[in-house]
């Protein structure tokens, strides 16, 4: 497919180093180009020891002294960068590594997008498509590079693929059999440069779909449902706020997809509303596939959520422990305080980006305890005293935090880390503070 093509890998990391290994198996020229020096740069040293030739430290324009017929851009460089802007001058078509695994995949890929929920809705699709007749397999932001799975997939399989804007941005012909999108709130407006910019990169999900394809789409959006409009797929809804014909909806205490019941509210493990959106959206895929009502049922029993996305850890003595690390900014933390109703004890506070925190007022009337550490602890603890709230303790980190929330806890208790801000202060990523906070809490067991 790609053999004899001559192609510019820009940008290295993890998802160009596997378009470049993949593209040069499929017999394309491939030069690679990365800012990182060569001396200090492993990954192209790999490429160059496959064949490959490689250009680092620089983004030369004489690049474009060679034939090339396409650009490969790694999803973080900004379109904005003038080695980007002089392919384009050229009329070089610049593409992401997704784009890649559409012309190759065997398999019919399921695409999930939105500005939040994305690897929550895509690993429990994939979970229920476990389910299905066809094997699911994994792909995206998750850990593994599309294109990387997309070579192994065969028809027998379903491409289950998390997306970003920044991918999609990048996609021509990608056309996914069933493309989800959840939600568009305002997010990476820097890179896209305007919000029209940002939902018109996530509508290019159903740019190439046929009236042999499906479109999942929260109806609840404003603006996901004005993207959908024009849309040739098969439009299935889910709202988790009415009844929508030929979708998945709640009433009451229960969950359906068209006019059957599917689960009951009460069997679901995953916390908060904004979970039942990705619930739903995974269900009308497993529905699509034939998956059954039994199965869907077990992985709701069970499914505690991602790792640091509101992550049930585990229950002592009825205090239940989750882990929400990933929790980074403020409306992240709203979202986690909004999934229950049970007395909160929060653990927050980390790197400090200028924000004061009183968004964060009206979000915790049922918090009867804050404990915080880091950067922003006396700006938590501010806030956390004028929302009225009487225990209000400073510790060190989040490894003390544990032992002194769950000193100040009763029985029914919910003992949640969901910081609102990054970890960088004293972390070197948020998977590290979470995973901290889960050793601390089962220490609490000894
Ligand atoms: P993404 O991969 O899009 O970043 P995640 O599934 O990792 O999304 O969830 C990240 C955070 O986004 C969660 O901790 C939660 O605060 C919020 N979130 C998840 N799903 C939704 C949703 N459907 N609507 C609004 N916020 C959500």
């Amino acid at each position: 497919m790609y053999k004899g093509s001559n192609v510019l890998i820009l940008g290295l990391a993890k998802s160009g180093n596997a378009a470049a290994a993949l593209l040069h198996r499929l017999g394309a020229n491939v030069v690679v180009n990365d800012m990182k020096p060569l001396e200090e740069n492993e990954e192209a040293k790999a490429l160059q020891a496959l064949g490959i030739e490689v250009i680092c430290g620089e983004h030369p324009l004489s690049l474009f002294d060679r034939k090339i017929d396409f650009v490969v851009k790694n999803p973080g460089i900004p379109y904005h960068n003038p080695i980007v802007v002089e392919a384009m001058k050229r009329e070089i078509k610049v593409i992401t590594e997704v784009e890649i695994a559409s012309v190759i995949s065997e398999a019919a890929i399921i695409g999930i997008t939105g500005s939040n929920g994305k690897t929550t809705t895509t690993t429990l699709t994939y979970e229920m498509l476990l389910g299905a007749s066809k094997k699911p397999l994994i792909a995206g932001n998750i850990g593994t590079v599309v294109c990387e799975v997309a070579e192994k997939a065969t028809k027998d399989n379903l491409l289950v693929t998390e997306l970003s804007s920044f991918q999609l941005q990048g996609t021509d012909q990608f056309r996914p059999a069933i493309s989800v999108l959840l939600n568009i709130f305002d997010a990476h407006l820097d890179y896209h440069g305007t919000r029209k910019e940002y939902a018109h990169a996530k509508g290019k999900i159903f740019a190439n779909q046929t009236e042999d394809d499906i479109a999942i789409y929260n109806d609840d959006d404003p603006t996901v449902k004005k993207l959908v409009e024009n849309v040739i797929a098969r439009k299935v809804p889910f709202s988790s706020t009415k009844k929508v014909d030929n979708g998945a909806w709640i009433h009451e205490s229960s969950l359906y997809f068209k006019e059957e019941k599917i689960v009951d509210l009460g069997e679901i493990v995953l916390p908060g509303k904004h979970n039942l959106e990705n619930i739903l959206a995974a269900i009308a895929v497993a529905k699509t596939y034939g998956v059954s009502n039994d199965h869907i049922r077990k992985v709701l029993q069970t499914f505690a959520g991602v790792k640091h996305r509101l992550q049930y850890v585990t229950s002592i003595e009825d205090r239940r422990f989750y882990n929400d690390s990933k929790a980074t900014n403020i409306l992240a933390t709203q979202t986690a305080l909004s999934a229950f109703e049970t007395p909160v004890i929060l653990l927050a506070g980390g790197l400090d980006r200028g924000n004061d925190f009183d968004e964060l007022i009206p979000y915790l009337q049922h918090v009867k305890a804050v404990i915080t550490f880091g950067q922003t602890a006396s700006k938590i603890m501010k806030i956390a005293e004028e929302a009225g709230i009487k225990t209000v303790k400073h510790v060190d980190n989040v490894n003390q935090a544990v032992p002194v929330a769950y000193e100040l806890s009763e029985a029914g208790d919910t003992i949640l880390l969901s910081p609102a801000c990054a970890s960088w202060d004293q972390y070197k990523t948020f998977e590290q503070r979470g995973d901290m906070f889960i050793n601390s809490v089962h220490k609490l067991k000894i």
